[in-house]
């Protein structure tokens, strides 16, 4: 990653980032002050040195230039930088030299005073005025650790990770107490290394984050820049522990496999015993047409014209048994279902083109209305275009062979509830009534002399493995709406 910093970016959890935001309200004396005393800090025996040669340099000065210059005021540096490095103690000794240094260099001058006494009390006021400004910087300093500890104490109490990384040299530079004990010894290296590598993301950023495996546990890492307390741009990064959600996820997931899965043996046992329903009845009938057939023959009295009819009829009984089985295989094609993003409006199109022979045959004219700018759908296209096409030809068949004017089937794409995609079909048959809106969608259903009663339940099955639903309304104006939803590519 680049060592400059990216753009500020609000991608902290709002504990941390109100935490940080304090810290960033501080006034710009405190962080100033701040720079200066991490500066002084690291060179504490070189700050001592400059006070006490400083003392020397001004006394001397103020020797030489006898008095006339104020000098002595100048003796407040040296007392200011031993009381922030050594603290108040340091700073009151300081004081006292110096008001010692004036005091012996006073007597060394030309100095008049009209009471002698009078040298003593200006050497009290000075040294006063030192120890008073030492109480000063040494308070200063107080209040500035304090709100420093407020700030820590925010970040220690958060159940995240946090740490402070410099991406120059991959140091950390602050950790929480959760950041050591998720990340204890040799771990805290590799997770910071893994953490900077993370930091990536939030240049490019979409500012959710990124989950992580750190050593054996997940982690949603989030990250900002900040300006470090020597105005270096650091990062800011917070890692939550999201293993136990992730175990409960993938566990939830396994669990709606296996439920899809048993949906799905519902639906095939349904269709096994449908088949064996409705071809029970052909077989019935070719078995009761070739066995009549072949007693004629034994007794005789075989007429080829009576002979040819009732093969003709077991023929037909046949072509029905193959039909029932075709129209169950276009649903049931053993193939795993592939959910990928699909557009709707060309499904729909499809599908209608699909339909288009078999509705003029009927009289029957399909009508696309297409919502446009619609999401992709997250589905299977073949399974999806199946129901679609089932749903168009119960349509065309309750609207009959399209008496008097052109009929038409309409199939419109549209925007769902919560973000979901809907497709209607509507027709303008005799409509479904109320009392059996309920039932079509049960196996065996149907009030067609050669219907098999099990598109809509099929269909139904179909639409929920998709996480979406199948139902019917009535048409306004007479007919019939199906519709079912499917959800949108990005809504999983
Ligand atoms: P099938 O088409 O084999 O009868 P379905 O499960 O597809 O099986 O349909 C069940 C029943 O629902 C149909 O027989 C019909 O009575 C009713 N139905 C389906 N679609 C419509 C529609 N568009 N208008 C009126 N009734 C319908």
């Amino acid at each position: 990653m680049g060592s400059q910093p990216g753009p500020m970016k609000s991608d902290v959890p709002v504990t941390l980032r109100g935490a940080v935001d304090a810290a960033a309200a501080q006034s710009a004396f405190f962080q100033r002050a701040n720079t200066l005393s991490a500066a002084f800090m690291r060179r504490r025996g070189a700050v001592l040195g400059f006070s006490l040669i400083a003392l020397v340099a001004i006394a001397l000065a103020d020797l030489s230039t006898g008095y006339e210059l104020a000098l002595s005021l100048l003796y407040i540096g040296p007392v200011a930088a031993a009381t922030w490095v050594f603290g108040y103690r340091a700073g009151l000794a300081l004081s006292v030299l110096a008001t010692a240094a004036w005091l012996i260099t006073d007597f060394f001058a030309e100095h008049n005073y009209s009471l002698a006494i009078y040298r003593y009390w200006e050497g009290f006021i000075r040294l006063a005025t030192f120890a008073l400004f030492a109480l000063i910087v040494d308070q200063l300093k107080r209040a500035l650790a304090r709100s420093d500890n407020r700030m820590i104490k925010v970040l220690e109490g958060l159940d995240a990770a946090v740490c402070v990384i410099d991406p120059a040299t991959g140091a950390i530079l602050y950790c929480n107490r959760p950041f050591d004990l998720a990340f204890p010894g040799d771990a805290r290296g590799h997770a910071a290394q893994r953490l900077l590598e993370a930091a990536v993301v939030f240049e490019s950023g979409d500012g959710t984050g990124e989950e992580l495996p750190l050593g054996e546990r997940w982690f949603l890492v989030r990250g900002r820049w900040l300006n470090w307390t020597d105005e270096r741009p650091v990062l800011l990064l917070s890692a939550t522990d999201v293993t136990a959600r992730r175990d409960a996820d993938a566990l939830n997931r396994e669990r709606e496999a296996r439920l899809q899965a048993t949906a799905r043996l519902v639906t095939v046992g349904e269709i096994a015993s449908s088949i064996a329903h409705e071809l029970n009845q052909p077989l019935a009938a070719i078995s009761s047409y070739v066995l009549g057939a072949l007693r004629r023959l034994r007794a005789g009295r075989a007429e080829p014209q009576e002979l040819a009819g009732a093969l003709e009829q077991a023929g037909e009984q046949a072509e029905r048994a193959g039909q029932i089985i075709r129209r169950v295989r276009d649903f049931v094609q053993l193939r795993q279902p592939v959910l990928a993003a699909l557009d709707l409006n060309a499904l729909a199109a499809r599908a209608a083109s699909a339909a288009a022979r078999e509705a003029e045959r009927s009289g029957v004219r399909i009508e696309l209305q297409q919502t446009p700018g619609l999401p992709p759908a997250q589905a299977d296209e073949v399974m999806i275009e199946q129901v679609i096409l089932n749903l168009v030809r119960n349509a065309m068949d309750a609207m009959g062979s399209g008496v008097g004017a052109v009929q038409s089937v309409e199939i419109i794409t549209s925007r769902g509830e919560r973000g979901a995609l809907k497709v209607t079909i509507a027709d303008r048959g005799p409509g479904v009534a109320a009392e059996i809106a309920g039932r079509l969608f049960e196996p065996f259903y149907t009030s067609k002399a050669d219907g098999m009663g099990l598109g809509l339940n099929i269909c139904r099955s179909i639409v929920e493995f998709h996480g979406g639903r199948l139902w019917t309304t009535p048409r306004e104006g007479g007919g019939a709406e199906f519709h079912f939803t499917v959800r949108a590519a990005l809504d999983r």
